[in-house]
């Protein structure tokens, strides 16, 4: 087999993970659903990592508060569930992040990205829990001539804001002795980084949820929110009174008018292979490290600890009026075929390794590649988005930021830029979607010409400049 054959299809929904880790539970029966009328303290909408790690939060800190939480599926059904589960907090984005919130931001952030990651490790490898916690670092390798030019940045930036050893560079001979392929140049070593199942941490968020005391109801959707005092949120069998409301919705809020100029929507696809530990050997594949290449629309990638290889491409199509529901945003063969194409070109020892499934969701991008953390002005309602396909890490700082928020407490989260920012806005629609459009598909252009050492055309070559020559950031990197 070839990089020119068929793309593997698979159903989109459950991922891959989802149902690996739902047969490990024994596929379990969901939470009952609402019905009729309840009242408490807060009410968390959404069962991912962010409302999980919220209710967690707000349990540790008062106990005696009474919390719920809704969710519309089931709690890791949503990104939570079907990620890369590449799991590191902000050092690789030093640089993007400085030009955006300033340098004493910059590390603020990323010294709180290391606390959550030391509070995720303590939770992921609590005796009893098994979600795969592998941590050995994080790499971005270059994977053509133009991409060599962008490790650099990290190494400069880290150097000028003194924080040289969070990041090393690696030679060719380093970069072949944790993955040796030909197309790889040379990269950029995080020390901080994890790789972990993303749907049993998830599953295993909820269960220390339930375990804390706090009422979930799953297969609840909410349908409606009174915002008042106290908050009355709508379901269809149901409602619930609450004094606080946190949002945590994901990119199903980034339609909100509060927030639509914010955030922009597009996808993520991913793939997982059968196990192949010849071909792994065959790289000198051995560290559990998250990986990714230096496209703006990034390949990523890590193994399992049975074996496979879960290839990504942050490039799925983006969503008029940022609609986290359109059908493309789950299921679109091109992009499912440039993560598989990727797959092949990056590791050729795949080359005939058969797909066990693939899967797409929507990412809600801030314009800054921040999340925000943040409580609707005039009101008790708070909320999280924005964090642009980088979020496993980070959303344990957002549950303890939207805490402190609910708690009003003004302390080292709530200080942190990522609530304090007014965050950058995109252009109004259709501007955004069709000015999107044409940026991605000359960027996207540009990156396959590279890699096959051609030269794209001029409307690629312009369309890609123009971020530049506005001023903008596109893709996840
Ligand atoms: C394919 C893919 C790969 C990714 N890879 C990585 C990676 O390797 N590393 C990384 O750091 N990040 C990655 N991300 C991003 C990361 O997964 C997310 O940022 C993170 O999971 C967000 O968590 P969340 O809890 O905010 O959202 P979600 O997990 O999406 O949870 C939101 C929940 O809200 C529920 N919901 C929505 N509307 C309603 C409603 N009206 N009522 C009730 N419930 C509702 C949804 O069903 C969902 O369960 C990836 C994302 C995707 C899509």
């Amino acid at each position: 087999m070839t990089s020119e054959r068929k793309p593997s299809r698979h159903p989109a929904d459950p991922s891959w993970w989802l149902a690996e880790a739902l047969a490990a539970e024994g596929n379990p029966a969901p939470a009952p659903a609402l019905s009729g009328r309840l009242e408490t303290d807060v009410v968390i909408v959404g069962g991912g990592y962010t409302g999980l790690w919220t209710a967690l939060a707000l349990k540790e800190r008062s106990p005696a508060t009474t919390v719920a939480l809704i969710e519309a599926k089931l709690c890791g059904s949503g990104a939570s569930g079907k990620n890369g589960g590449k799991v590191a907090g902000y050092w690789s984005s030093l640089g993007g992040m400085a030009r955006a919130v300033g340098d004493d931001n910059a590390l603020a952030i990323a010294r709180m990205g290391t606390v959550a990651q030391d509070a995720i490790r303590n939770f992921a490898t609590k005796p009893g829990r098994d979600v795969w916690w592998r941590e050995d670092g994080s790499a971005a390798f270059s994977a053509s001539r133009g991409q060599d030019g962008e490790l650099a940045d990290y190494i400069a930036t880290a150097d000028r804001l003194g924080v040289s050893d969070s990041v090393r560079l690696l030679s060719v001979g380093d970069v072949k002795a944790l993955c040796n392929a030909p197309v790889l140049r040379a990269g950029v070593l995080f020390s901080e980084g994890a790789t972990v199942q993303p749907a049993r941490l998830a599953r295993a968020l909820r269960q220390a949820v339930l375990d804390a005391g706090v009422q979930i109801y799953e297969n609840t959707a909410m349908t409606g929110l009174d915002r008042s005092s106290p908050n009355r949120v709508r379901t269809k069998a149901g409602e619930i009174i609450a004094r606080d409301v946190v949002l945590a919705t994901n990119a199903a809020l980034a339609s909100w008018p509060e927030i639509h100029r914010y955030v922009s929507v597009f996808s993520s696809f991913a793939l997982m292979t059968e196990p192949a530990f010849e071909a792994l050997a065959a790289h000198n594949w051995h560290k559990d490290l998250g990986l990714t290449d230096c496209r703006m629309f990034i390949h990523y990638f890590r193994k399992t600890p049975d074996g496979r290889v879960l290839m990504g491409s942050g490039s799925g199509p983006i969503s008029l009026n940022a609609n986290a529901n359109r059908k493309a945003l789950y299921e679109d063969d091109a992009a499912a075929a440039r993560a598989e194409r990727g797959l092949r070109r990056l590791l050729p020892a795949f080359a005939d390794v058969p797909v066990a499934g693939s899967w797409g969701g929507p990412i809600e991008v801030s314009a800054d590649r921040l999340p925000f953390f943040k409580t609707l002005p005039g009101t008790r309602v708070h909320y999280a988005c924005g964090y642009s396909g980088h979020g496993v890490n980070p959303s344990y700082i957002g549950g303890q930021c939207l805490a402190s928020l609910v708690l009003k407490r003004n302390d080292e989260w709530t200080s942190l830029a990522l609530c304090t920012r007014e965050p950058p806005h995109f252009p109004p629609e259709p501007f955004r979607y069709l000015g999107g459009n044409a940026i991605r598909w000359g960027i996207m252009t540009c990156e396959e010409a590279d890699e096959a050492g051609v030269t794209a055309s001029l409307s690629a070559r312009f369309c890609a400049a123009l971020p530049g020559l506005l001023g903008m950031k596109v893709g996840t990197r």
